[in-house]
């Protein structure tokens, strides 16, 4: 068991949450190693806190890496860029459960275990269900930054759209009214405790421009809503919702140990919900790893303050993790 983890190296793809995932890997003392296109590697050649930048024709070259002291750290772009079997493939210590990897490309699988943990969810409807209550969102299989939903006020309505959608793999779900809140979380082996590391809101083009334009003028308008992310803002909770936001991660990562067996979920989570005017928080989707969201706390959150009295980004918390683990000579049991 070698304990000594300065001589570990974090690594992880250019793009997404990589700068802060290596600054905090660098603030917990640990080398660093990006790999990017050739065409990113000057962005990333300028940040001090990494320290090798590589630069690959593709990114299907990472889970070549066979150096047993290199820590993989995936973030959204792994499965959209090497595909979930190229995942599944490393060889080197990934931190996060590829188990759970199936969960959440697949949202019916997905929502079986979220109605495990108890929480509460939209309803699914399959296309010939008798009592669909419109208006629905039809969203596509997979993370795409909202690309590929769209929305549905009647049946006439759903099955035209459906006729030219191009996405095989779809569920119909009944559209939330309220506030899209994403509650980031880290669910640590070692203390055996979840933490809301921060929150953040997500500004999603055009769905969140149409209410600029009065509703008098929106009628004249042939207009489509979409749900393309652009960005993110932070986002304090209400405080007395907290305890029921802390629980529900609670839940999930309580079910995930049956559901999708082994570890379960660990590290960072997210659940990305709908808070409605009777104060319930609905859960419309999980994403198993950093989400980007959290580029918004690279110096630390309000929540993450309170926990850690340092700055202390979901990035950081993940190097903090396995130094930790590394130091106890635990490190194989805390990652894949
Ligand atoms: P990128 O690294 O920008 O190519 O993004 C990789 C994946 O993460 C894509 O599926 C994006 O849609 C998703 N993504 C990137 N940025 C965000 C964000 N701010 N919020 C949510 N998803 C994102
Ligand atoms: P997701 O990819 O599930 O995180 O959803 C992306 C965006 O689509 C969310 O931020 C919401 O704006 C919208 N959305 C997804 N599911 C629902 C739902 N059931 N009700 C209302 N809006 C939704």
């Amino acid at each position: 068991m070698y304990k000594n983890y300065q001589d570990y190296t974090i690594a992880t793809l250019g793009s997404h949450s990589a700068l802060q995932i290596l600054k905090g890997a660098k603030d917990e003392g640990f080398k660093t190693l990006l790999i990017t296109t050739n065409e990113r590697a000057d962005f990333y050649n300028r940040f001090s806190f990494i320290d090798t930048v590589t630069s690959v024709v593709s990114f299907k070259e990472l889970p070549k890496i066979k150096d047993k002291k290199t820590i993989i750290i995936p973030h959204g772009s792994f499965v959209a860029y090497l595909g979930m079997e190229g995942n599944k493939n490393m060889t080197v210590p990934y931190f996060g459960s590829k188990k759970v990897l199936d969960y959440e490309a697949d949202r019916k699988l997905q929502y079986d275990w979220l109605e495990k943990s108890k929480l509460t969810l939209p309803k699914q409807y399959e296309l010939n269900d008798k009592n669909i209550r419109f208006p629905v969102i039809v969203k596509s299989h997979g993370a795409a930054g909202g690309r590929g939903y769209f929305l549905a006020m009647n049946k006439r309505e759903l099955i035209k759209k459906l006729s030219t959608f191009k996405y095989a793999q779809y569920v119909i779900q009944q559209y939330i009214i309220g506030v899209p809140l994403y509650i980031h979380y880290f669910y640590s082996l070692l203390t055996k405790q979840v933490e809301i590391m921060s929150i953040d809101r997500r500004y999603e083009t055009n769905v969140d421009g149409i209410g600029r334009i009065p509703q008098s003028q929106q009628k004249d308008l042939s207009l489509e809503t979409s749900y393309v992310v652009v960005g993110n803002s932070p986002f304090v909770l209400r405080e007395s919702l907290l305890p029921e936001a802390l629980n529900m991660g609670e839940r999930v990562v309580e079910s995930s140990k049956k559901v999708v067996g082994g570890k379960g979920l660990y590290g960072p989570f997210c659940l990305e919900t709908i808070i409605t005017p009777d104060q319930k928080i609905c859960v419309i989707e999980i994403s198993c790893r950093i989400v980007a969201g959290t580029n918004l706390f690279i110096n630390g959150s309000p929540y993450s303050w309170l926990t850690y009295n340092e700055p202390m980004s979901t990035g950081r918390r993940i190097a903090r993790e396995i130094k930790n683990a590394i130091i106890t000579g635990v490190l194989e049991e805390n990652v894949d």
